[in-house]
């Protein structure tokens, strides 16, 4: 029988995450999740993710790091955002001594700036020097939906009905998304198209 894969989950309370670890538990994989504590994190983004995991029964970590936020970006010509190497390397800092075989993000093709190929060979470099830290240890870092668009990944989350009412994408806080921020507009757009709430 094959060994049952242990992942560290990267969540951010977001549709992306979200899916992707709905596809995770869905393949079978034990789960638990990881999320950055941020300056101004919206609180709803908050709820968003402690609500899927105790929905998932599922451990929750978070890693406390109040200057995120500035990070990467201020700069909105960046073709990798730096937050990134941040967020997978202290995944992997984390992960170290855990019996954790994958981390898991949620990153769609749309999430990059330039082009695909440039990013593949990130995280492969970024894979190569995990491999250099850690001796013994099987880590990976996948990213299943990069060659996904945004509408993919809500049609797969919708085959694993995942319950879309319950994620927080806005990049504001306030009692409902405010329809008019980027997050915002993506979902508005993809409502549409597909005729259903997100
Ligand atoms: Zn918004």
């Amino acid at each position: 029988m094959m060994k049952k894969l242990n992942a560290l989950v990267l969540i951010s309370g977001g549709i992306d995450s979200t899916v992707v670890l709905h596809w995770a538990l869905d393949k079978g994989i034990d789960c638990k999740c990881l999320t950055f504590r941020y300056k101004n994190q919206p609180k709803k983004e908050i709820e968003a993710i402690n609500k899927l995991c105790s929905k998932n029964k599922l451990d929750l970590f978070i890693i406390e790091h109040p200057s995120i936020y500035e990070f990467g970006r201020s700069n909105k010509n960046l073709e990798i955002n730096p937050n990134n190497l941040m967020y997978y390397s202290l995944a992997v800092s984390f992960s170290v001594g855990k019996n954790i075989d994958l981390i898991i993000g949620g990153q769609n093709k749309e999430d990059l700036i330039e082009s695909k190929e440039n990013i593949k060979h990130f995280y492969k470099k970024l894979n190569s020097l995990i491999i250099d830290c850690n001796s013994g240890q099987n880590l990976k870092i996948i990213q299943p939906f990069i060659n996904f668009s945004k509408l993919e990944v809500v049609n797969l989350g919708i085959k694993l009905k995942v319950s879309f009412k319950d994620c927080w994408s806005c990049q504001r806080d306030g009692s409902k998304p405010c329809g008019k921020c980027s997050n915002c507009k993506t979902n508005l757009n993809i409502s549409k198209k597909l005729k259903i709430s997100i």
